[in-house]
């Protein structure tokens, strides 16, 4: 059953992406205002307590269109207020394929996190673009169902290989709305991450987000939308995933990025000089322990982590500016 919904989705996908494409972002946002309208302001009466979540479907945004009408592809069988979550077994390549899970409390961490570093998810490269990328790596391991909505933390089967645009102005938002509702109203959402790889591409164009609240049958959440894997001025080879500059002409074998340190970086500076930092799941910092922020936080966004700083950087985490961690 899980299996033919994925493909099923995935077909769908491929139906609708194109025009998804296509379209400016004014458009498509524009052609479905009348649809999300409704959809943020729910979420926002609920919630209300990150204003990113109140702007994200009226404002434009290059980081996701809507796909479906912000109607998620879910079947009303799969709607249980049993919490779980499942993932696709990797494909010949070793992609990843959807996961799926019924986000409640009782599933969100809880726990210190641990380290992730030596998953290695297709098309990655540790590659650095330091003027250009808010914390200087092109690529983070993505999680499919975000840390802070499963715990999951080195499950192969959740990690791909995401721009940091994906991980933050993507997904980021739209994961803390979900964690934003199950935390204040103690309900549950179905929730599917599907990435999208072209053909036999080692990196995905980007994962379609589908949620929708249980109890409520979607009344207090829902969305349905296509978040692409890009990086706001680097161009991407999506068949290996390697990288260079934008300077409008297409990557070609011979001028991939210098910057690219796979071979000395990835496997010895991941596990060196590990230590104890403290995380917001939330914002996504990170800061030493004593730091006078890390004190203040809110309970629920605030986790330990044993690793590297490397490691929290490549997962899309950045250094707090008061602490300098
Ligand atoms: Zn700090």
């Amino acid at each position: 059953m899980k299996k033919i919904n994925a493909f099923m989705i995935i077909a769908i996908i491929m139906l609708f992406l194109p025009a998804c494409r296509d379209l400016s972002s004014e458009s498509v946002l524009n052609g479905s205002a009348s649809q999300g309208t409704d959809t943020s302001q729910s979420v926002s009466a609920g919630t209300g307590s990150r204003s990113s979540s109140n702007d994200l479907f009226s404002g434009q945004s290059d980081a996701f269109c809507i796909v479906n009408n912000n109607v998620p592809f879910f079947y009303e069988c799969e709607m249980t207020s049993k919490a779980y979550e499942s993932y696709s077994d990797l494909d010949s390549l070793g992609r990843c394929g959807a996961a799926v899970a019924v986000v409640g409390k009782e599933i969100m961490p809880t726990e210190e996190r641990g380290t992730i570093g030596n998953v290695k998810p297709t098309g990655w490269h540790t590659v650095k673009y330091n003027d250009i990328i808010d914390g200087n790596y092109l690529y983070n391991r993505c999680h499919l169902i975000g840390y802070q909505l499963s715990g999951e933390n080195a499950n192969r089967l959740n990690l791909i290989t995401g721009t940091r645009f994906l991980n933050v102005s993507g997904m980021l938002p739209f994961e803390n709305m979900v964690a934003d509702y199950v935390e204040q109203t103690g309900n549950h959402v179905l929730y599917r991450v599907t990435p999208k790889f072209d053909k036999f591409n080692l990196l995905a164009d980007g994962v379609l987000i589908e949620a929708k609240s249980v109890e409520d049958s979607g009344a207090g959440l829902q969305f349905c939308v296509f978040c692409y894997n890009i990086q706001p001025g680097i161009t991407i080879d999506y068949v290996t995933g390697e990288s260079k500059v934008y300077d409008g002409t297409p990557l070609n074998a011979q001028e991939v990025s210098s910057n690219d340190e796979d071979a000395e970086l990835s496997d010895v500076a991941d596990d060196s000089a590990a230590r104890d930092y403290i995380l917001n799941t939330g914002t996504k910092k990170f800061h030493l322990p004593d730091c006078e922020s890390a004190k203040d936080m809110k309970g629920n966004n605030k986790k330990k982590f044993h690793g590297t700083r490397d490691e929290l950087i490549l997962e899309g985490y950045s250094p707090c500016q008061r602490c300098a961690p």
